[in-house]
């Protein structure tokens, strides 16, 4: 069975515009995201212009900032502060990566984590880490809304986490290993969790060998085919994180043809995890207005 990203995300896109419309008809003000782009990566531009699209179609009013290459590390900081202090912004996100010259780790860290929908500061994933209300960064919660919402237990259950990224295969993790305490502002089942996690990454041993053991594996290394056939076991739960761009054509990091077959659940690529987590920063940021 599909786990259809695309058709969950424009349900929970629905759900959002009704609560934004129910927020703008008592006269409040409407959640406002603001994005702090620098460059011109394409990829970038791309998935920012994404965002504003999604936000536009629930009702979040979104501005764009955007900046050049050149930008110094100490201007992009002001305009960190300058956000954190806008009472009129409820959210915002520097988009990742960053030129070379700008070192990413203090960017984030100068973040109020109240207001980072992205959930990347130190502050949010410590919070996350340890079972306080945070915001979870968005593909994590994506995945986790995907899992919940297709009715996939994941209690007692052995989930092989491929990535050991900040931003999905750490958090991830982190959240299916909880105690279901960490239950989300409309997130539909808190019972996710309590699950028994193994992360691999680059320098695992035998990733064939531990992937077989596996109810859930949950693929982000960014690697095409990394994930095949011989390497799970029949009725597995496949969610791929990975995006690469492969002869013109977008694929994932699991042999999707071959794997398929075996899985009782997949993703696609695309129409699997990267819906879900645009859905996600626009839920992060209802929160984040709503926790003001
Ligand atoms: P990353 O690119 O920072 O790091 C890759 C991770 O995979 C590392 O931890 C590495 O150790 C591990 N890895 C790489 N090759 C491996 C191998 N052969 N065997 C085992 N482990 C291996 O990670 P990231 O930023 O999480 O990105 C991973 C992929 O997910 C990329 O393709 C990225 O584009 C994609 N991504 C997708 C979304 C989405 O919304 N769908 C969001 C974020 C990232």
């Amino acid at each position: 069975m599909i786990l259809d990203g695309k058709k969950i995300a424009a349900e929970i896109r629905g759900e959002l515009r009704t609560e934004i419309d129910a927020i703008k008809a008592s006269g409040q003000r409407v959640p406002k995201l603001a994005i702090v782009i620098v460059g011109h990566n394409p990829a970038s531009e791309t998935y920012v212009n994404n965002k504003l699209k999604a936000c536009a179609e629930v009702g979040i009013e979104a501005v764009k900032i955007a900046y050049e290459t050149e930008i110094t590390e100490q201007t992009l900081l002001s305009e960190v502060h300058r956000l954190n202090n806008d009472g009129t912004i409820d959210g915002f996100i520097v988009q990742l990566p960053l030129p070379d010259h700008i070192n990413e780790t203090r960017i984030l860290s100068a973040i109020d984590y109240r207001k980072d929908v992205d959930g990347l500061t130190p502050e949010n994933v410590g919070r996350t880490v340890q079972g306080l209300p945070s915001i979870i960064s968005a593909t994590p919660r994506g995945i986790r809304e995907l899992l919940a919402r297709y009715q996939i237990q994941t209690e007692g259950r052995h989930v092989v986490v491929i990535g050991r990224s900040n931003i999905v295969g750490k958090p991830i993790a982190m959240l299916l290993m909880q105690r279901p305490y960490l239950s989300l502002p409309g997130m539909s089942a808190a019972s996710l969790g309590d699950a028994t996690v193994t992360i691999c990454h680059s320098k695992t041993q035998d990733l064939g060998a531990i992937c077989r053991t596996a109810d859930i594996i949950i693929v982000a290394a960014g690697s095409p085919g990394l994930l095949t056939a011989d390497m799970v076991k029949e009725g597995v739960v496949v969610i791929d994180v990975g995006i690469n761009r492969v002869d013109g054509h977008l694929v994932g990091d699991v042999d999707f043809d071959n794997v398929a077959p075996k899985a009782a659940y997949i993703t696609p690529v695309p129409g699997g995890v990267g819906p879900m987590t645009i859905v996600s920063l626009l839920q992060n940021t209802l929160q984040a207005a709503l926790n003001r």
